[in-house]
């Protein structure tokens, strides 16, 4: 089966037996578990979108590994319009979904390791990519979801992994074996970790000699012995639990994060990508995150367009859609949304193919991208704040909503334009508040800002591509200086 409907997609997530804790408990049922089963639609709108006629091209590619048509979650990128494909993709799924969609990260991790695998290979003669291409056609041709795992916890963030003073705080090799390795550590914010079947884990930092245990990449299924995952809290996470979907704002999507402990987990020597070659780590580390700084220049836009239209019919269901500086904010909220795209866009059309083929991102651009998602977003909600009202954080809940006695109160004093109901106006405002304090801002806000890197990882590479002596040497040249 190598595309999977969205109802195969989740029998295939009920056969996983995933180790996973929430509220200090064990979750049996993740599917059905209600503060999770948001996050598994928005995974599953992935599978539905590629059934469907209208997002075929979008949503699927042809892989040149197994001849098929496959998601484009998991395709390797072949050039230019794939990457441009890539971000579309995900701007759709952000306003389908309007919450973060997780499969990203695994189409990200595939691109990075496929390039930089090969890479490794032409200089060392491993034969890291011959394990990954086999492992990459197991993934198209079951149509599976993939975790990237790249965040190691860090501990001292003055310390490079081998300087800590628990040698955990980085993933790391402990053994090797004739047969493959075993690691320990932990990846923390792992994104739709109980929504994925497999995951890439990768080293997180440049590394040196001395870092050599912690160089390591590898797949392993997510309910590989030794793995499990304590479910990150989301603001306003438990009104999932309440009964009262119009308190949640957005009630069928949603994002997860879990901190995932690898308790020295057993890694075949077929599913290794990098093991001890310290100077590969870097370059890992570099693509994946470039990858990744330009899907938030497509997923992000997406939702923040669920964003923009709930702010506009507030302003509607307010009776003010036609004062002037309304406007001037909405057009200010699309003006940076649309920058915002731009960047992804303007990163995927000068991309370029690696030695190994598949296509990366213009690093720079992608860095670009990144570094305004870490500011536009924040100003977008400022805007939408602005405009909805102290209603959204100050209305009663669905249950007074719906009480016989307080209900007609409710709905006589928080009316607004007379043709529009209470109902559909407290719903735009819970929306708003979800997106922007509630269990979606963790996609749309944190995740802007630390998600792919926090803003000063990208301004490291801007400024290592800056090539400020050719900018020197243009000034001086009109300048007419002879040195
Ligand atoms: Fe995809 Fe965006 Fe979520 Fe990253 S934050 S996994 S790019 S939807
Ligand atoms: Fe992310």
């Amino acid at each position: 089966m190598t595309l999977k409907t969205g109802d195969e997609f989740e029998g295939s997530l009920r056969e996983l037996k995933l180790q996973v804790y929430m509220f200090g408990e064990k979750v049996d049922n993740v599917v059905d578990n209600p503060i999770l089963r948001p996050s598994l639609n928005s995974m599953k709108a992935t599978y539905e979108l590629a059934q469907m006629p209208e997002h075929a091209d979008l949503m699927t590619a042809v892989s040149p590994y197994t001849g098929q048509r496959v998601n484009r979650f998991t395709h390797v990128h072949q050039g230019a319009e794939d990457l441009v494909n890539k971000v579309r993709m995900q701007r759709l799924l952000g306003q389908w979904t309007a919450s973060c969609f997780q499969r990203c990260v695994g189409l990200d991790a595939i691109n990075a390791v496929f390039s930089t695998t090969w890479e490794l290979d032409q200089a060392k003669g491993t034969s890291y990519h011959q394990n990954f291409l086999k492992y990459l056609t197991y993934i198209q041709e079951n149509d599976l979801v993939v975790d990237g795992a790249m965040t190691d916890p860090k501990g001292d963030r003055g310390l490079p992994p081998s300087k800590q003073a628990d040698p955990d705080l980085y993933l790391r090799v402990v053994e090797r074996r004739p047969d493959g390795i075993v690691v320990r550590g932990a990846k923390a914010h792992q994104t739709g970790a109980t929504n994925s079947h497999e995951m890439i884990v990768m080293p997180t930092i440049n590394m040196t000699e001395a870092d050599a245990d912690w160089a390591v990449a590898f797949s392993i299924p997510m309910d590989a012995p030794g793995v499990y995952m304590i479910v990150g809290r989301q603001s306003c996470d438990t009104r999932k639990l309440e009964g009262s979907p119009m308190d949640t704002g957005n009630p069928v999507f949603g994002g997860m994060e879990a901190l995932i402990v690898f308790d020295d987990v057993f890694v075949p020597n077929d599913r290794i990508f990098l093991n001890g070659e310290y100077e590969f780590a870097g370059m890992l580390v570099e693509r994946f995150a470039g990858y990744h700084r330009q899907s938030y220049g497509g997923c992000k836009t997406g939702v923040a367009d669920v964003l923009i239209g709930a702010t506009a019919l507030a302003a509607d269901y307010n009776g003010v859609p036609r004062a002037s500086h309304i406007k001037d904010k909405i057009i200010e909220m699309v003006h940076l949304n649309e920058t915002l795209w731009a960047c992804g866009l303007a990163a995927s059309y000068e991309g370029q193919p690696t030695a190994s083929g598949n296509y990366l991102v213009n690093l720079m651009l992608a860095n670009v991208c990144k570094q305004n998602v870490t500011r536009f977003p924040y100003e977008i909600v400022r805007l939408a704040s602005d405009i909805a009202g102290g209603l959204m954080v100050t209305a009663p809940s669905e249950k007074d909503f719906r009480d016989p006695k307080l209900g007609p109160i409710v709905d006589k004093y928080l009316k607004g334009v007379a043709a529009v109901s209470t109902e559909n106006r407290l719903k735009i405002f819970r929306l708003i508040e979800c997106m922007s304090l509630g269990t979606a801002a963790v996609g749309y806000q944190t995740e802007s800002m630390h998600g792919a890197g926090s803003p000063q990882a990208q301004r490291i590479m801007i400024g290592r591509f800056a090539n400020l002596e050719a900018k020197k040497a243009l000034a001086k040249k009109i300048a007419r200086i002879a040195d």
